[in-house]
């Protein structure tokens, strides 16, 4: 039986301040049963404060991205070993913001998911369609290319520290989701396909989160649904109240 994760990506938004008063927040309104998993992906700026208040509590901490080499001249970037320093145990990787804004591509995407598994991080891999791929029916080879493209080489040992989030990017940010329908299926053809190119086990271990304009009001539907794992939640996640009602409905 699978664990169910809710992860909040906390995009750039809050400062050192505000981060302090929304992760306490969320602890304080965090119940003590261990149903499920809850991570937070602050801004890097916050994350060692957020680190210090989360210790002793089911509260995990993820960073947003990083860079697949160790040190050195990368002006502006960040490596796992310091992700590490300051308490990550987990990093979101290949968000559809990185793609599309950041010019990242599956081959990029791939060299950091190997750095970050080498390196001893859980990564929070993210797929997903735009408006225009789903319209035109080919969400599927889409996610697939993805998925191929962003697993090269990596090992089925591996595959027990990745989380993948289906993210369509027409849902990210809009209020539009995609049905628990609509959710269900594509999260069903990802399962089928780590079946296919790892094994059935991997495949009925493996977590996959939705993500997309997830909120307090749809999240439960779309948990309940047998292959959606978890959610990824962008907006509904800045304020304690909202997420935690989402980490209530998991
Ligand atoms: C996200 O960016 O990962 C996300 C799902 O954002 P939102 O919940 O705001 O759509």
């Amino acid at each position: 039986m699978r664990k169910k994760v809710i992860a909040g990506n906390w995009k750039m938004n809050k400062d050192l301040n505000e981060s302090q008063s929304l992760v306490s927040g969320i602890i304080s309104g965090l119940g003590n049963d261990d149903k499920c998993d809850v991570i937070v992906c602050p801004p890097y700026t916050s994350l060692n404060e957020v680190h210090a208040l989360i210790k002793n509590t089911k509260v995990k901490l993820g960073a947003q991205n990083m860079f697949y080499e160790e040190s050195g001249a990368y002006t502006g970037e960040i490596s796992p070993s310091m992700l590490k320093s300051v308490g990550c145990e987990y990093v979101i990787l290949g968000h559809s913001e990185r793609r599309n804004i950041f010019g990242e591509g599956d081959e990029m995407i791939n060299k950091k998911i190997k750095k970050a598994l080498e390196s001893g991080l859980k990564v929070i891999f993210c797929i997903g369609e735009s408006l225009a791929q789903r319209e035109e029916s080919i969400t599927n080879d889409v996610v697939k290319n993805q998925i191929v493209n962003g697993l090269n080489g990596i090992t089925s040992d591996d595959m027990k520290n990745i989380i993948i989030a289906y993210e369509p990017i027409w849902a990210i940010g809009t209020g539009k989701t995609a049905t628990p329908e609509q959710a269900q299926e594509v999260h069903s053809f990802i399962r089928n396909l780590i079946s296919n190119n790892f094994s059935n086990e991997i495949a009925e271990n493996i977590v996959i989160q939705y993500g997309g304009s997830v909120k307090p009001e749809n999240a439960a539907t779309l948990l309940s649904k047998p292959d959606i794992d978890g959610a990824l939640v962008g907006g509904a996640c800045l304020k304690a109240d909202s997420f935690l009602s989402i980490v209530a409905s998991a």
